[in-house]
């Protein structure tokens, strides 16, 4: 839905700036390599910011290879008229070959065993082998290259074969063991790419996000297995590591609002919330927000995240509830009902993003965003209106 966003008057919402999600994709490709595609990683609803609008506004730029993780988000696209490469990253049961086919999707091949249940049904469905080269994941066993060769040349005639892909599992870290790590990983599928050379696939990929920034070069070895990169979570603005940079004009196109429903003064010696978790020592003004853990705000940030409320730090007090959560704002002038509050972006001078939050967590932006429950209504704003 397009709106202004001063109209926007909910409970916990979300604003995706598709200006700057346009900007991420193009300040990205500026820093491949000239000959790079871009595959846009859009699964879990991309990464929460929808996968629907995502794929139209990145259609819109050029962009025809996607990657999702499962079927019903491949469909989810096609049937709102997404068109061009939907590669399913992921298991499907062979169950659904027939959907597959129709739908003209592209499915990822995990193992040889996979590979011969889908040759087995009666569709020529359109797939990629995935190369296991480290992770341990899935896909067939990259260390053994000519088992590999063996294994692809069987089904590049009874499957419609059009790739080869595998994935980098420390790209985004910088130690000399991680580097030399992801460069045998690199050699291990560029070893296999090259023996099947002469069957010309389509789309022969290795590079997600942080791999098509610091690994992906005129190094030879990159020839016919560099020129699409699975980008995913810097489209989003965030980093894969937290040791990592963005490039310029890369940031964040989400942000999560709520509302304040009552402020009230509580007084030394009272507590909040379940659990009575938190002592007031000093006289204190106290909001409530209206967004809790069912809308995706993680409870292991109780008594110790914070919120951005009129451009300053409000410290979360007491235990998040379901859809409620309490907020010290005596040090905030002026809060009242109804006053907009920032979970996740920008609030005046400050930023509070999913990777900041992740921080605080112990986990990754990518987890924070996925987190967000879909009660959470997304807006769609452009950023001339959003400033
Ligand atoms: C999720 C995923 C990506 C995208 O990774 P980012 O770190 O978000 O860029 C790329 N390739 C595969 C196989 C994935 O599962």
């Amino acid at each position: 839905m397009e709106v202004h966003v001063n109209q926007i008057e909910k409970r916990s919402w979300i604003e995706i700036n598709l200006s700057q999600l346009k900007a991420n994709y193009l300040n990205y490709k500026k820093n491949l390599r000239h000959d790079a595609d871009i595959m846009a990683v859009i699964k879990a609803d991309a990464y929460g910011h929808g996968d629907v609008q995502v794929a139209r506004v990145l259609s819109g730029c050029g962009v025809h290879l996607f990657a999702v993780s499962n079927i019903d988000e491949a469909i989810g696209l096609r049937e709102a008229g997404i068109r061009g490469e939907i590669l399913i990253l992921g298991y499907t049961s062979p169950f659904y070959a027939k959907t597959l086919y129709d739908n003209e999707l592209t499915q990822a091949i995990v193992s040889e065993e996979y590979a011969e249940a889908l040759a087995r049904t009666p569709y020529k469905i359109k797939c990629q082998f995935a190369i296991d080269t480290g992770m341990n994941r899935i896909g067939i066993d990259g260390d053994l290259p000519d088992e590999c060769e063996r294994i692809i040349r069987q089904y590049s005639q009874r499957l419609g074969l059009n790739g080869l892909f595998t994935h980098l599992c420390v790209a985004d870290t910088d130690t000399e063991e991680c580097q030399s790590f992801t460069w045998r990983q690199i050699h291990l599928f560029k070893a296999v790419a090259d023996r099947v050379a002469d069957l010309h696939l389509d789309y022969v990929h290795c590079c997600n996000s942080a791999a098509g920034l610091r690994y992906l070069n005129d190094d030879p070895v990159f020839e016919n297995i560099g020129n699409i990169v699975r980008l995913g979570i810097m489209l989003y603005g965030l980093k894969p590591d937290d040791s990592n940079q963005l490039p310029e004009g890369i940031a964040p196109a989400i942000t999560w609002k709520s509302a304040i429903s009552q402020v009230k003064d509580v007084h030394p010696g009272e507590t909040l919330g379940y659990g009575r978790t938190f002592k007031i020592e000093r006289e204190s003004r106290i909001a409530t927000v209206t967004t809790g853990y069912a809308d995706g705000l993680n409870r292991l940030l109780s008594n110790k995240g914070h919120v951005l409320i009129h451009g300053k730090k409000a410290p979360i007090v007491g235990r998040i509830c379901m859809d409620q959560t309490l907020v010290d704002v005596t040090d905030i002038d002026h809060v009242a009902m109804g006053d907009k509050v920032v979970v996740i972006g920008r609030s005046g001078n400050l930023e509070y993003n999913a990777d900041d939050m992740a921080a605080e967590l112990d986990t990754i932006g990518y987890e924070i965003l996925c987190n967000i429950t879909k009660r959470v209504q997304r807006f769609y704003v452009n950023s001339n209106i959003l400033l």
